[in-house]
């Protein structure tokens, strides 16, 4: 079975990579919903709060009020030499690419299920009226995907991946 949990946070960022509004620096009111797949044991499979309280303060210490930012941004040296220069922290989440809504999804599905969950799936809502549902078919694609460009072999039966690089700052 599945229970879903609606979660959200703020967050900035650009797509560099894109030659139109997107490569602006703007910020989303990034809205999740995690389908996680339970199983029953008695009455209850898992206590609702028993998600949020290891969902809440993951989203709080990686994303909420931070900036997503693509390691190969010229943007993001210029915010380490800031942080340098004035001693100033950002929340920074660093992604080996592009931090589109799909890259998004990949890193939090796989950190999400790094904390011990099984995931259906995850929608990712952007703006008010785009949606990503990503699906643990997805992430299973995704993670051969990535496993191969980064010159790992891959296994198709493989489900898990490295934990993707992507370090607070
Ligand atoms: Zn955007």
């Amino acid at each position: 079975m599945i229970i879903r949990k609606e979660y959200k946070f703020y967050a900035a960022h650009r797509n560099e990579t894109l030659q139109d509004k997107c490569s602006n620096i703007h910020g989303h009111r990034y809205g999740l919903r995690i389908h996680f797949e339970v199983e029953r044991e008695g009455d209850i499979s898992t206590l609702f709060g028993d998600f949020d309280d290891k969902i809440e303060p993951y989203l709080k210490s990686n994303f909420d009020h931070g900036m997503l930012i693509n390691c190969n941004d010229p943007l993001y040296q210029t915010l380490l030499d800031h942080t340098k220069r004035t001693g100033e922290h950002f929340r920074l989440k660093v992604f080996d690419g592009p931090t589109s809504v799909e890259n998004l999804a990949w890193i939090m599905f796989s950190e999400i299920t790094e904390m011990g969950f099984r995931l259906d799936r995850l929608e990712v809502q952007e703006t008010d009226t785009s949606t990503l549902i990503y699906t643990r078919e997805d992430w299973v694609r995704d993670n051969r995907h990535f496993a191969k460009s980064s010159g790992e072999t891959s296994n198709d039966e493989k489900e898990t991946s490295e934990t993707p690089s992507n370090k607070t700052v």
